[in-house]
C-alpha cells in the first residue's frame, strides 16, 4: 500500500495557515481561484485601475484569479492577454499562453497578438520558484521586474498604468528608482490581503514619462 507522504513542520504550518486564512474561505465563496484576487481588487478600489473596453497583459497570470477579477471588471468589454508558465484555465474574454516570459517566444505570441495596438494596463504578479537562496531567489525576481518593465514601457499607451509585485530588500530601490524614471506617479500599495510577515509589496506606475515632464525628485517618493 502506498505510505502517505510525510509532512513537514512547515508543511504543517503552511497548511494550518491555508485552511484558516479569512481570504481563502472568501475566495472560495466568490468563486476566485486564489485569494490573490483581493489583492487587486483593494488596489483597484483605490486606484481605479479597470475599466471596460481596456487592453489588460497580466504577465504571472496562473491559476487566473487576477484574470478573474479583470474580466468581471471590464463586462466582457476589452481584451486581456495572460502569460505563465503554468496553465490558466480557460475562461471568456482571456487568451492565454502557457509559456516562459523571459523567453522570445512570449513576446513573440504578446506582439502577434497586439499588433500595433497598445495596452492600457499590465500586471505583474509574477515570482520566482524560491529556491531557499534568499539573494539568488530575490535576484531572480528582480529580472522579471525589469523585463516586465520594459515590456511595459514599450507596449503601454502613453497614460497607461503598471502594477507589479515585488519584494523588500535588496534590489528594491534600485527597481524604484527605475519605475521613478519610467512613470510620472510611482505608488507602493500593500494590501491587506498581502500577508503581513511577507516583504511583499505592489509598485503602482502611473503615466509613462514623456521629454516634457520634470525630472525624477524625491517627492515623488511613495505616492
Ligand atoms: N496573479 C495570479 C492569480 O491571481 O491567480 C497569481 C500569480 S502567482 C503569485 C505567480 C505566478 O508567476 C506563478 O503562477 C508562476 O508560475 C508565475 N511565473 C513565475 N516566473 C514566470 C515566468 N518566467 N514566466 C511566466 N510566469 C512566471
Amino acid at each position: 500500500m502506498a505510505q502517505k507522504p510525510k509532512r513537514t513542520k512547515s508543511g504543517r504550518a503552511w497548511m494550518h495557515e491555508h485552511v484558516t486564512d479569512p481570504y481563502v474561505k472568501k475566495a472560495q465563496m466568490d468563486g476566485y481561484r486564489s485569494r490573490a484576487a483581493y489583492k487587486l481588487l483593494e488596489i483597484d478600489a483605490r486606484d481605479r485601475l479597470l475599466k471596460p473596453g481596456m487592453t489588460v497583459v497580466d504577465l504571472g497570470a496562473a491559476p487566473g484569479s487576477w484574470c478573474q477579477v479583470a474580466a468581471r471588471k471590464m463586462k466582457g468589454q476589452g481584451r486581456m492577454l495572460a502569460i505563465d508558465l503554468l496553465p490558466v484555465a480557460a475562461m471568456p474574454g482571456v487568451e492565454s499562453l502557457e509559456g516562459d516570459f523571459t523567453e522570445p517566444a512570449a513576446l513573440n505570441w504578446l506582439t502577434e497578438r497586439l499588433q500595433s495596438g497598445r495596452v492600457d494596463l499590465v500586471l505583474s504578479d509574477m515570482a520566482p520558484n524560491m529556491s531557499g537562496v534568499g539573494l539568488r531567489d530575490q535576484a531572480r525576481h528582480y529580472e522579471l521586474c525589469d523585463l516586465a518593465l520594459d515590456f511595459a514601457v514599450q507596449w503601454l499607451k502613453p497614460d497607461g498604468d503598471f502594477l507589479v509585485k515585488v519584494f523588500q530588500g535588496v534590489g528594491f530601490e534600485v527597481f524604484r528608482r527605475s519605475m521613478q524614471a519610467a512613470f510620472v506617479q510611482v505608488a507602493i500599495r500593500k494590501p491587506d490581503a498581502s500577508r503581513d510577515r511577507s516583504a511583499e509589496v505592489y509598485l503602482l506606475g502611473r503615466r509613462l514619462r514623456n521629454a516634457d515632464d520634470p525630472a525624477v525628485t524625491s517627492a515623488d517618493e511613495g505616492v
